[in-house]
């Protein structure tokens, strides 16, 4: 008698169609999901079915392609707040991506509620884009940018965070699933503890959609930024998630068409949510295609999903513990499908070149996270990134890359 297997991977590979490429003559090892994730099929036959069958500018037009563009693009909008359960859709702004997303924030938000010898906090594993942004924000008002400082595992220090907030403290920033280390934040507590100050919360959620089951009204999280390439969706396209009361009270980011009501030469007065924030005709087949990326991943079920790659993590940490001279960096209790490593002797880079040979994909670098890499005291590491088609035999192959690189290089 078989039994069904729970999360039946052979079958979600095949709605991927580059996994059945060959790279340098291997069959390719997809193991860079952080930077970005592959499509499904549904996602590529979106959009071409949108730019062969229904091209035509949103929210302007009472032509029939028009409309259909329109129903398209904000019944993605619909989709996505569905998927992180956002009250309403006037709290999903498209953006075109994480970036934007905390950009905007900064830019708007953190103008008005930054005053000179403020407080901005962000902590010390943030991707650059998380960092960047509120740096450039401190050195326009005169403000200061305070960081929660990490463990050796790669954990946050609560303690630290909770004596960083202070009545100077007015924005806080944090990753909810750490690119280069896999760490999980928990950022449900963080929320809460800033809201006893009054202080809003931006979750940077880049990793964290595409991996875990997300509900942003259960967090009570201000503002939530992603992107849709990494959540298997087209690039170009991101979301922010904002709470209504805070979006209405933010001063416009972008300006142009689309956002607004109306204009004369003395006065524009501007658009409703989420208009107001989506300057210039959007992103219109990328919106589309994330709303099929969003339909797929419901086909799939992030919580199965989840559970899927949590496997796999354990699997792989298992597996490359067992290698002499090397060292697994983010060794977090709480982690999602980050494998960052060195080999003893051998630099982050030329283990990507050899890998690639042997077709196994991996990023070697900083990852974006040039201060994570200082308080590491390291220049870059090599990181294996899984998503849910990915298997145990990939990382066997994994595996055996190592000891070949470890083989090239003795
Ligand atoms: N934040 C995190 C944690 C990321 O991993 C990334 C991308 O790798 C970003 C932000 C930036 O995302 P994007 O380049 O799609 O704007």
């Amino acid at each position: 008698m078989t039994t069904k297997p729970v999360f039946d991977v052979e079958a979600v590979r095949k709605d991927f169609p580059i996994l059945n490429r060959e790279v340098q003559g291997k069959p390719l090892v997809y193991l860079d999901n952080a930077a970005t994730s592959q499509k499904p099929q549904s996602v590529i036959d979106k959009l071409v079915s949108y730019y062969s069958e229904i091209n035509a500018n949103v929210h302007r037009g009472v032509h029939t392609l028009s409309q259909e563009a329109t129903d398209e693009y904000e019944g993605a909008r619909s989709k996505v707040r569905k998927l992180i359960n956002a009250k309403e859709e006037a709290e999903i702004i498209f953006t075109r991506g994480t970036t934007e997303g905390i950009n905007l924030v900064a830019q708007t938000l953190g103008v008005q509620r930054v005053g000179e010898g403020d407080e901005v906090i962000i902590s010390n594993m943030e991707h650059h884009s998380n960092v960047v942004p509120w740096q450039v924000l401190c050195d326009q008002i005169g403000a200061h940018l305070r960081v929660v400082p990490i463990n050796d595992d790669g954990e946050l220090l609560m303690d630290e965070y909770e004596k960083l907030l202070s009545p100077r403290t007015k924005l806080v920033s944090i990753v909810h699933l750490s690119n280069a280390l896999g760490t999980i934040n928990p950022v449900k507590d963080i929320v809460a503890i800033a809201h006893q100050h009054d202080v809003p919360v931006l979750l940077d959620g880049a990793q964290s959609a595409p991996h875990l089951p997300v509900d942003v009204q259960d967090l009570d999280c201000d503002f939530y930024a992603f992107s849709g390439h990494k959540l298997y969706g087209p690039t170009g396209i991101g979301i922010l998630y904002g709470k209504r009361e805070l979006l209405e009270s933010m001063s416009v980011y972008q300006t142009g068409g689309e956002q607004i009501k109306s204009v004369t030469f003395e006065k524009t007065i501007y658009n409703d949510l989420p208009y107001k924030f989506e300057a210039g005709t959007p992103n219109i087949a990328g919106a589309i295609g994330l709303g099929a990326a969003v339909d797929y991943i419901n086909t799939i079920g992030l919580d199965r999903a989840e559970a899927y790659e949590s496997e796999l993590l354990q699997y792989g940490t298992e597996q490359l513990q067992t290698i002499e001279g090397l060292k697994l960096i983010g060794t977090a209790q709480h982690k999602s499908g980050v494998l960052s490593f060195l080999l003893e002797g051998i630099h982050p880079h030329d283990i990507g070149t050899v890998l690639d040979t042997q077709g196994i994909a991996i990023r070697t670098g900083h990852h974006c996270t040039q201060p994570l890499m200082q308080r590491f005291q390291i220049p870059a590491t090599a990181r294996a990134s899984l998503a849910f088609y990915n298997t145990k035999a990939e990382i066997d192959a994994l595996v055996e890359g190592i000891h070949k690189t470890f083989e090239v290089f003795s």
